[in-house]
């Protein structure tokens, strides 16, 4: 018999979405699919139905503090994934159990407005969520959320690829700046990979229809952060990563009753 190769375990810490589409619970289902086990805490519950936002539900930070210990008590994680904050009390909580584990890696995607408009992070937590953003190895932003980290508009392919160099040159992280909204001619879904001084540009392998895919940047950084955790260097992590949610969108994600929750 062979040994069975052990899976590296992600930990995803983001707002739990009761309807699946995004949030943990997609974390879960894009490591899973992407060779990692997945744990989760949740950072706040993200009441939303698949039309609209509801509200942020806060989690204290003893909660927080009691589920980071349950998920390190029964697994060596490999790897957190950062998604959606939401609250202070979980950036501080997240904060203080990455200080005593300054070696762990950490890919976060930058969430900041969900799509149907709600903010998905409080203002007093900011201060806690730069610091989370300088512990990060990686940053996986859009187009929206560089503009906003980087507080200046980005009207061409060029100052985007500057952009990616300049927010890995504040931060010291590498980045991967999704292209999925750009509308640059040729440049459609063309993802920018920041690393070491080297930009590497990432073409989409198919086209993809254009359809609402809420919850495809959770799926995005999340596979990313188990195929790095399987040993992938960034550039093939990332490529892997995209592979995967390009296939999600373009065939949709269909739950039991037959409604999309990937795409629409
Ligand atoms: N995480 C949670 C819990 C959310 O509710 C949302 C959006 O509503 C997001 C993340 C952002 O999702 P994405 O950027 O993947 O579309």
């Amino acid at each position: 018999m062979g040994a069975r190769k052990k899976k590296p375990v992600i930990l995803a810490f983001g707002g739990y979405d009761p309807t699946g589409g995004a949030g943990v619970l997609m974390d879960a289902r894009a490591i899973d699919a992407s060779g990692g086990y997945a744990v989760a805490v949740p950072s706040c519950l993200a009441l939303q139905s698949t039309a609209s936002f509801d509200r942020v539900v806060p989690l204290s930070r003893d909660t927080i503090d009691r589920a980071l210990a349950c998920a390190v008590r029964a697994h060596r994680i490999a790897a957190v994934k950062v998604g959606m904050i939401g609250t202070r009390a979980a950036a501080e909580a997240l904060l203080g159990f990455l200080d005593s584990r300054p070696s762990l890696a950490v890919i976060l995607d930058p969430v900041i407005r969900a799509t149907s408009g709600g903010s998905l992070l409080a203002n007093n937590a900011l201060r806690a969520y730069r610091l989370l953003i300088e512990r990060a190895d990686v940053l996986t932003p859009n187009l929206p959320e560089i503009e906003k980290m980087l507080n200046r508009p980005v009207a061409r392919f060029e100052e985007a690829v500057m952009a990616a160099r300049d927010l890995a040159a504040v931060t010291g992280a590498a980045v991967v700046l999704k292209g999925g909204h750009f509308t640059w001619k040729g440049r459609k879904g063309t993802d920018i990979v920041f690393e070491d001084g080297t930009v590497t540009l990432l073409a989409p392998s198919r086209k993809i229809p254009a359809r609402d895919a809420h919850g495809s940047g959770c799926a995005f950084a999340s596979a990313l952060a188990a195929r790095l955790a399987s040993g992938d260097r960034l550039v093939g992590a990332a490529a892997a990563a995209k592979d995967l949610v390009a296939g999600w969108i373009a065939g949709g994600f269909r739950s039991a009753e037959g409604r999309w929750t990937l795409s629409d």
